[in-house]
């Protein structure tokens, strides 16, 4: 076979070379096999066996996301239960695989297909609902048959590179746990959490490559570069030299690099920029130490959920989870985010509820409010922990005064609780809010009234601003980390948190890129949190400013009209070429 070079986007650094296992995670992997005669009642039994064991999986999700979620959402669950037990639907699938002699996961995607697109075609919006709901029932019956209820990755020998149409953070925490080397996917952004996540695994992750699951096979040799975003498809063995060359020179790189733990982070006229680490999975607190994190400046507890799903993290998961990181980085503050679920970080099957656009939905504090019952596990949990070191909270995706108002008060409740039980937990904690929707960042100067931190999360704070999805490699063009409107509005949110008093961090990948956080420092930022691989790059930044000839220059970039002219400016003054302006995970 010939080697085929693919161009993408780079969003998780590094070079990873493995073979192929080809994941299509919106029509899971069917394949049509002829059956003969003699195996059709053989299969059917198969399929009635597959369709009772969907039933009670299904019927099962529905009221544990009743319980915990709310009863809509459950609700979904209990109407595909009823699908399952449909004979409508079942006979349907039976005479297809009697009068096709197909093997049951294709008559099951052919005939929910074609029902799904019978009912698309009516005017009314329920039938088209209904149609969806086929579909969901073909996923869930299609991976009961394959008795599968996620893709299994042992049975491929030696390093594996997944290649997918798409992946959800939670698919990437366990695919990465599995031990898969690289990922290259068809769709997603650059801040995306998916590649956040690649990142703190350090598996280079490309993505924006339309139509590489069919053009790739499993077992295929393949080469992912996240540094210059180019795929390889079978790649010459010269090609291959020198791509494990350049691994192990990142890796030799990468543990230099970890010597300059122990260098302080002084810009060159003396002052300091604390530099904290953003944590998603624990296995990166290890790093968090050895590159010297001044704490924790974000961490991102919904990971927790993630991790544990289908189970629900109990509030004793949450204590000892929490108490460990504050004592490993005690004395240094710990802040821990409650869970920010919602839109793509809920777990798959909560996602499979159609919310149609991902970014504006019921997520942060709007699920936090919404929902307390999941999240008074967490916060017993979070009180709890809090008398083991420098406990900080903090909320995600603030939006209104109220929102900050509602959350003391649902706090106040779960901490009567704890008074009630006579359980030890910390009464005095700073509360925070990220500074990461516009409406947020237009009222800080009142925000900063009510809390006691900011910590300005640009990945969001850039895609509501710019309306630029952060999961879509589409606008990638738009997503603009220097657009002089979004660095009005951090100026604006810094002067408010000047003025009550109060710190401001920023937690965004903006913090982690060399030219981003030397604007950032040039707009008055005096504390950065990024993902621990980035301590080093960036403390070498740090140490290469001078404030006194970046202050002015940086100011004048908020009167420019456009990032390009930014850029421009930025070039001029910045000791070095700015070597991205592109946020990206990796
Ligand atoms: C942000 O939005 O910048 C942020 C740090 O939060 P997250 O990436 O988890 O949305
Ligand atoms: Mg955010």
């Amino acid at each position: 076979m010939e080697m085929e070079v693919i161009q993408g986007l780079g969003v998780s650094s590094g070079v990873a070379v493995g073979k192929a296992i080809c994941l299509e995670t919106r029509n899971d992997e069917v394949y049509r096999f002829p059956l003969p005669e003699d195996l059709i009642e053989e299969e059917i039994e198969r399929f009635r066996r597959a369709a009772e064991r969907a039933r009670e999986e299904v019927h099962s999700l529905g009221q544990r996301v009743g319980a915990e979620l709310g009863e809509e959402l459950g609700a979904i669950f209990e109407a595909h239960a009823l699908l399952l037990r449909d004979p409508q639907l079942l006979d349907r699938i039976e005479a297809r695989i009697r009068e096709e002699h197909v093997n049951a996961e294709w008559a099951v995607l052919e005939t929910t297909t074609e029902l799904r697109q019978q009912f698309a075609r009516f005017q009314m919006e329920r039938f088209r609902e209904r149609g969806e709901d086929i579909q969901d029932v073909g996923r869930h019956l299609i991976r009961s048959i394959q008795g599968l209820s996620h893709h299994e990755l042992s049975e491929i020998e030696g390093d594996v590179v997944v290649i997918a149409d798409d992946l959800t953070p939670s698919d990437a925490v366990r695919l990465g746990r599995q031990g898969v080397v690289g990922f290259a996917i068809e769709v997603g952004g650059q801040t995306s959490h998916t590649a956040i996540i690649a990142h703190s695994l350090k598996i280079p992750l490309v993505t924006g490559l339309p139509g590489i699951t069919r053009l790739a096979a499993h077992e295929d040799p393949v080469v992912v570069d996240g540094d210059s975003g180019r795929v390889i498809l079978h790649p010459t063995d010269t090609a291959l030299d020198e791509y494990r060359e350049e691994r192990e020179s990142a890796r030799l790189r990468e543990e230099e690099l970890a010597a300059t733990g122990g260098l302080e982070s002084v810009t060159r006229d003396g002052v300091e920029i604390r530099i904290m680490a953003n944590i998603d999975l624990s296995e990166e607190l290890d790093d968090a130490l050895r590159y010297g994190a001044r704490g924790i400046g974000l961490y991102r507890s919904e990971f927790l959920y993630i991790e544990k799903s289908p189970e629900l993290p109990s509030e004793e998961d949450h204590y000892r989870l929490y108490r460990s990181i504050l004592e490993r980085m005690s004395p240094e503050p710990v802040i821990l985010r409650t869970y920010d679920l919602g839109g793509r970080k809920l777990a798959r099957e909560v996602m499979e509820t159609r919310e149609g656009k991902p970014v504006l939905v019921l997520r942060g504090i709007r699920q936090t409010l919404a929902r307390p019952r999941i999240y008074r596990e967490q916060l017993r949990g979070i009180f709890r922990a809090g008398c083991h070191g420098d406990l900080r909270v903090m909320l995600p995706l603030v939006s209104t005064l109220e929102e900050v108002r509602r959350f003391r008060a649902f706090a106040e409740t779960v901490k009567d609780e704890l008074d009630e039980e006579g359980i030890e937990y910390c009464r005095d904690f700073d509360l925070g809010i990220m500074i990461e929707v516009p409406s947020a960042a237009l009222i800080a100067d009142h925000l900063a009234r009510e809390v006691d931190f900011f910590s300005i999360g640009t990945n969001d704070l850039i895609q509501y601003s710019l309306a630029a999805d952060r999961n879509n490699e589409h606008v990638t063009d738009l997503y603009q980390p220097l657009h002089p409107g979004l660095l009005r509005m951090i100026q604006g949110v810094i002067e408010a948190a000047d003025q009550a008093e109060i710190p401001v961090t920023v937690c965004g990948e903006m913090a982690g890129d060399p030219v981003g956080a030397a604007v950032l420092i040039g707009l008055g930022i005096r504390a950065l949190s990024v993902s621990p691989r980035r301590i080093p790059v960036l403390k070498s930044r740090v140490r290469t400013l001078d404030l006194a000839r970046l202050e002015e220059p940086v100011r004048r970039c908020l009167d420019l009209a456009s990032q390009s002219e930014v850029e421009e400016l930025l070039e001029e003054i910045l000791e070095h070429a700015p070597e991205t302006t592109q946020q990206t995970a990796s």
